[in-house]
């Protein structure tokens, strides 16, 4: 059977536009289907540096540019005043809060030409990338949702729901882009929930949040900002939206809101008031949409390759939000795996041991971002120790700008490893007190 495309991809977020463009600007034919019809609102709103080698390699940076995304320079963690560590990293700050800070541009980041990266409408954001993949040379087909991928015959056929009818799409390779919903990895039973993650997300859009009151300088107000809260495994996500629009969103595990006496609209609010300060900052704002949940995300594939498909994006994996890793991970897994891709289609032959490359390299990159997020977990405040250590810092931020695909471990994880290991075992130790309750399952093979 003749294929109609090179390559079909299911879904049209950023990992998915973005391998539209490459794939198209290599000259392979390529169509998108994307169930939503766009703009659609999405969660991810903040980005981390190593998006830009992508944004500027798919060609569409000066569009992200001039839609006047809030630029971020840096990001600072929060925490409330009456837990006694301002030994460990936080400065001390008259106004009743410790603060820890990092500035993109302290180190230098191969392929970032700017020292910063944006906050983004998601609406607004992935349409500019679809945009950019039609105009690389990608059809794209909005509005109409995937089914199953039939992989019986010789080549694959991607079943399409177009206008009320099923139409099956034979395509020489699929790239399952689907984000959360796991298309392929959902059909293929290849989806592994994680054992230990188990968050919780409850968030919206607010107008006149005063950003000023965290921040230490007018400069940083549009940093993201992490606020730790009181409540373990527990914090609270600032990022600029617009000049006058903030998202703030909060994190927690699942098990609490499930303990939780009330409605997600108690829960968000009961939550925050555990920092007076942010809760009467956020208080004087104005709640624009009602409140989005988001539960059960993170995950990973036992396989993200096979013959004559690839996993990118969230349908390959994901892990908490926390360093917002989510897009920058969605770009560059779409950047790595389309080398396969172009490569394979080069030699006509779509077989697993083609996309091998693809594989290795996401494993490592997403296995530090879950190892640096599991330390953070277990024990936060020697994230923040680390941060504002000399000896660390640049390693720290490394993985902060999402720098993660090329190296092994980066030393600063192997550091924080041995030290959460030496604050286990001594309960005596100052720093046990703040141990985290969750351990994570790294040992695991899919994780
Ligand atoms: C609470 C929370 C906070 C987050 N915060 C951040 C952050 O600050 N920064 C950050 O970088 N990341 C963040 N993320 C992660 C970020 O949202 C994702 O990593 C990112 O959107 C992944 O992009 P993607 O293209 O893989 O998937 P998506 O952006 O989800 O796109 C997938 C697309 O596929 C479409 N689709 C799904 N199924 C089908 C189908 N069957 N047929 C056709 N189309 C289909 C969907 O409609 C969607 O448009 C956060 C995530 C959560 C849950």
């Amino acid at each position: 059977m003749e294929a109609e495309y090179d390559v079909g991809i299911i879904g049209a977020g950023p990992a998915g536009s973005a391998a539209a463009a490459y794939l198209a600007k290599a000259g392979l034919s390529v169509a998108m289907f994307e169930r939503a019809n766009f703009p659609r609102e999405h969660v991810g709103e903040s980005l981390v540096p190593a998006t830009t080698p992508v944004l500027l390699e798919i060609g569409c940076m000066n569009a992200v540019e001039a839609a006047g995304f809030p630029k971020k320079y840096g990001a600072a963690w929060t925490s409330a005043e009456d837990r006694e560590i301002d030994h460990l990293g936080f400065r001390n700050l008259t106004n009743g809060f410790r603060t820890a800070e990092i500035r993109f541009d302290e180190r230098d980041q191969p392929g970032v030409d700017r020292a910063y990266t944006y906050h983004v409408d998601r609406g607004l954001f992935d349409q500019i990338l679809l945009k950019n993949a039609e105009a690389s040379g990608a059809q794209v087909f909005q509005g109409v949702p995937v089914g199953q991928v039939d992989f019986s015959g010789e080549i694959p056929r991607i079943e399409a729901r177009l206008g009320g009818r099923s139409v099956d799409i034979p395509v020489a390779m699929v790239v399952d882009a689907s984000g959360r919903r796991t298309q392929l990895g959902t059909q293929l039973g290849v989806k592994r929930p994680d054992p230990v993650f188990n968050q919780y997300a409850v968030h919206s859009w607010f107008e006149d949040f005063d950003r000023k009151a965290f921040a230490t300088d007018p400069e940083r107000m549009d940093y993201i900002y992490i606020h730790f809260l009181p409540v373990v495994d527990t914090w609270v996500w600032q990022i600029p939206i617009t000049e006058t629009i903030t998202s703030i969103g909060v994190v927690s595990q699942r098990r609490r809101l499930r303990d939780f006496a009330g409605d997600t609209e108690r829960f968000f609010w009961e939550t925050l008031a555990s920092r007076p300060e942010l809760f009467d900052v956020l208080k004087n704002a104005r709640q624009l949409r009602p409140l989005k949940t988001e539960g059960d995300y993170s995950y990973a594939m036992s396989q993200i390759t096979g013959d004559n498909y690839v996993l990118i994006g969230d349908a390959a994996r994901f892990v908490d939000p926390i360093f917002s890793s989510g897009v920058s991970v969605a770009l560059n897994s779409a950047r790595i795996a389309c080398q396969d891709i172009v490569a394979a289609a080069a030699a006509g032959d779509f077989t697993r041991h083609r996309f091998q490359g693809y594989e290795t390299k996401l494993r490592r990159g997403v296995r530090n971002w879950y190892e640096f997020i599991s330390m953070y977990y277990r024990l936060n405040i020697l994230f923040t120790a680390f941060v504002q250590d000399d000896r660390y810092r640049l390693d720290v931020l490394k993985m902060l700008q999402g720098d993660v695909y090329d190296e092994e471990e980066p030393k600063a994880l192997g550091a924080m490893r041995e030290i959460v290991r030496a604050v286990e075992n001594d309960p005596s130790h100052l720093w046990h007190p703040f141990l985290g309750s969750l351990r994570a399952p790294s040992a695991m093979p899919a994780f």
